[in-house]
Protein backbone atom coordinates (compact mmCIF):
# COMPACT_ATOMS: atom_id res chain seq x y z
CA UNK A 1 0.00 0.00 0.00
CA UNK A 2 1.58 3.48 -1.13
CA UNK A 3 0.70 7.06 0.07
CA UNK A 4 0.95 9.68 -2.51
CA UNK A 5 0.23 13.58 -2.18
CA UNK A 6 -2.36 15.09 -4.87
CA UNK A 7 -2.55 19.07 -4.25
CA UNK A 8 -5.59 20.61 -6.31
CA UNK A 9 -4.16 23.53 -7.72
CA UNK A 10 -5.55 27.34 -8.02
CA UNK A 11 -6.98 26.47 -11.56
CA UNK A 12 -9.15 24.13 -9.71
CA UNK A 13 -10.33 25.85 -6.91
CA UNK A 14 -11.17 29.18 -9.16
CA UNK A 15 -13.15 26.58 -11.88
CA UNK A 16 -15.17 24.98 -9.30
CA UNK A 17 -14.27 21.61 -9.89
CA UNK A 18 -12.88 20.70 -6.78
CA UNK A 19 -15.83 17.73 -6.38
CA UNK A 20 -15.21 16.89 -10.04
CA UNK A 21 -11.87 16.03 -9.58
CA UNK A 22 -12.00 14.41 -6.21
CA UNK A 23 -14.78 12.02 -7.42
CA UNK A 24 -12.35 11.05 -9.97
CA UNK A 25 -10.10 10.02 -7.44
CA UNK A 26 -12.41 8.35 -4.99
CA UNK A 27 -14.78 6.59 -8.12
CA UNK A 28 -10.94 4.90 -9.06
CA UNK A 29 -10.91 3.11 -5.36
CA UNK A 30 -7.91 5.78 -4.14
CA UNK A 31 -8.49 6.31 -0.15
CA UNK A 32 -8.29 9.79 1.07
CA UNK A 33 -6.57 9.51 3.68
CA UNK A 34 -5.36 12.99 4.03
CA UNK A 35 -7.44 16.38 2.97
CA UNK A 36 -7.19 20.29 3.96
CA UNK A 37 -6.77 23.84 1.89
CA UNK A 38 -3.59 25.70 2.47
CA UNK A 39 -2.33 28.90 1.14
CA UNK A 40 1.47 28.62 -0.42
CA UNK A 41 3.98 30.43 0.09
CA UNK A 42 7.16 31.41 -1.23
CA UNK A 43 8.92 29.37 1.19
CA UNK A 44 6.99 26.00 0.37
CA UNK A 45 6.96 26.83 -3.38
CA UNK A 46 10.42 27.12 -3.57
CA UNK A 47 10.65 23.90 -1.84
CA UNK A 48 8.00 21.69 -3.82
CA UNK A 49 9.20 23.18 -7.37
CA UNK A 50 12.80 23.09 -6.80
CA UNK A 51 13.38 21.29 -10.08
CA UNK A 52 12.30 24.40 -11.86
CA UNK A 53 13.42 27.54 -9.68
CA UNK A 54 15.95 28.35 -12.19
CA UNK A 55 13.37 28.13 -15.18
CA UNK A 56 12.42 31.49 -16.93
CA UNK A 57 8.76 30.64 -15.91
CA UNK A 58 9.17 30.02 -12.47
CA UNK A 59 8.13 33.42 -11.24
CA UNK A 60 4.46 33.23 -13.23
CA UNK A 61 4.53 29.36 -11.77
CA UNK A 62 4.72 30.35 -8.24
CA UNK A 63 1.74 33.31 -8.68
CA UNK A 64 -0.58 30.71 -10.68
CA UNK A 65 0.03 28.58 -7.20
CA UNK A 66 -0.52 31.56 -4.49
CA UNK A 67 -3.72 33.25 -6.56
CA UNK A 68 -6.04 30.89 -4.11
CA UNK A 69 -5.09 28.22 -1.62
CA UNK A 70 -4.94 25.31 -2.99
CA UNK A 71 -6.42 21.36 -1.17
CA UNK A 72 -3.59 18.89 -0.59
CA UNK A 73 -4.82 15.36 -0.64
CA UNK A 74 -2.85 12.27 0.63
CA UNK A 75 -4.23 9.15 -1.77
CA UNK A 76 -3.48 5.06 -0.52
CA UNK A 77 -3.68 2.50 -2.90
CA UNK A 78 -2.13 -0.36 -4.43
CA UNK A 79 0.82 1.19 -6.69
CA UNK A 80 -0.90 5.05 -5.77
CA UNK A 81 1.97 6.71 -6.87
CA UNK A 82 1.83 5.25 -10.30
CA UNK A 83 -2.01 5.12 -10.54
CA UNK A 84 -2.49 8.33 -9.50
CA UNK A 85 0.11 9.82 -12.36
CA UNK A 86 -1.71 8.02 -14.83
CA UNK A 87 -4.87 9.07 -14.20
CA UNK A 88 -3.42 12.56 -14.28
CA UNK A 89 -1.95 12.41 -17.41
CA UNK A 90 1.03 14.41 -19.69
CA UNK A 91 1.91 17.64 -18.24
CA UNK A 92 0.71 19.90 -21.09
CA UNK A 93 -2.97 19.49 -20.87
CA UNK A 94 -3.00 20.14 -24.63
CA UNK A 95 -1.26 17.05 -25.11
CA UNK A 96 -2.96 15.00 -22.62
CA UNK A 97 -4.84 11.85 -23.77
CA UNK A 98 -8.40 12.23 -23.00
CA UNK A 99 -9.89 10.83 -20.23
CA UNK A 100 -7.23 11.83 -18.04
CA UNK A 101 -7.64 14.36 -15.77
CA UNK A 102 -5.75 16.97 -17.42
CA UNK A 103 -6.60 15.66 -21.04
CA UNK A 104 -10.66 16.55 -19.58
CA UNK A 105 -10.30 19.51 -17.42
CA UNK A 106 -7.78 21.90 -18.93
CA UNK A 107 -6.00 23.97 -21.83
CA UNK A 108 -2.85 24.60 -20.25
CA UNK A 109 0.76 23.42 -19.63
CA UNK A 110 0.79 25.52 -16.09
CA UNK A 111 -2.36 25.31 -14.94
CA UNK A 112 -3.02 21.62 -15.51
CA UNK A 113 -5.79 21.44 -12.58
CA UNK A 114 -3.47 18.91 -10.25
CA UNK A 115 0.10 18.48 -9.05
CA UNK A 116 0.93 14.54 -8.32
CA UNK A 117 4.00 12.81 -6.60
CA UNK A 118 5.82 11.40 -9.38
CA UNK A 119 7.70 8.52 -7.25
CA UNK A 120 8.16 6.96 -3.83
CA UNK A 121 10.64 9.14 -3.13
CA UNK A 122 9.08 12.46 -4.24
CA UNK A 123 6.20 11.24 -2.70
CA UNK A 124 7.23 10.45 1.29
CA UNK A 125 9.19 13.80 1.02
CA UNK A 126 5.79 15.99 -0.60
CA UNK A 127 3.80 14.39 2.12
CA UNK A 128 5.67 15.41 4.89
CA UNK A 129 6.17 19.00 3.65
CA UNK A 130 2.19 19.90 3.47
CA UNK A 131 0.73 17.15 6.35
CA UNK A 132 1.72 16.66 9.95
CA UNK A 133 1.91 12.89 10.41
CA UNK A 134 -1.50 13.57 12.80
CA UNK A 135 -3.16 14.84 9.68
CA UNK A 136 -3.06 11.53 8.00
CA UNK A 137 -5.09 9.03 9.27
CA UNK A 138 -4.99 4.88 9.24
CA UNK A 139 -8.17 3.79 7.43
CA UNK A 140 -7.21 0.21 8.58
CA UNK A 141 -9.33 -2.22 6.47
CA UNK A 142 -12.09 -0.56 5.47
CA UNK A 143 -13.56 -1.15 2.19
CA UNK A 144 -9.77 -2.88 0.94
CA UNK A 145 -12.15 -6.41 0.38
CA UNK A 146 -14.14 -4.45 -2.22
CA UNK A 147 -10.90 -2.97 -3.96
CA UNK A 148 -8.21 -5.46 -4.34
CA UNK A 149 -8.14 -9.60 -4.58
CA UNK A 150 -6.55 -10.97 -0.78
CA UNK A 151 -3.28 -12.09 -2.78
CA UNK A 152 -3.14 -8.14 -4.30
CA UNK A 153 -2.86 -6.13 -0.55
N1 LIG B 1 5.27 23.91 -15.67
C1 LIG B 1 5.17 25.08 -16.43
N2 LIG B 1 5.85 25.15 -17.63
C2 LIG B 1 6.62 24.13 -18.08
C3 LIG B 1 6.73 22.96 -17.30
C4 LIG B 1 6.03 22.88 -16.11
O1 LIG B 1 4.48 26.02 -16.04
O2 LIG B 1 7.21 24.25 -19.17
C5 LIG B 1 4.52 23.82 -14.39
C6 LIG B 1 3.24 22.98 -14.52
O3 LIG B 1 2.25 23.56 -13.70
C7 LIG B 1 3.70 21.64 -13.98
C8 LIG B 1 4.66 22.07 -12.86
O4 LIG B 1 5.33 23.21 -13.40
O5 LIG B 1 2.61 20.88 -13.50
C9 LIG B 1 5.67 21.03 -12.46
O6 LIG B 1 6.39 20.61 -13.60
P1 LIG B 1 6.77 19.08 -13.80
O7 LIG B 1 7.70 19.01 -14.95
O8 LIG B 1 7.21 18.49 -12.50
O9 LIG B 1 5.36 18.46 -14.27
P2 LIG B 1 4.28 17.54 -13.55
O10 LIG B 1 5.02 16.60 -12.64
O11 LIG B 1 3.34 18.45 -12.79
O12 LIG B 1 3.57 16.82 -14.66
MG1 LIG C 1 6.52 16.99 -11.25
Amino acid sequence: MERTLVLLKPSTIERALVGEIVNRFEKKGLRIVGMKMMQLTDEILAQHYAHLVKKPFFPILKASMMKTPVIAMCLEGVDAIAVVRYITGYTNGRKADPGTIRGDYCMSNQQNIVHASDSPEAAVEELNRFFRPEEIFDMGDLNLDRLYAVDEL
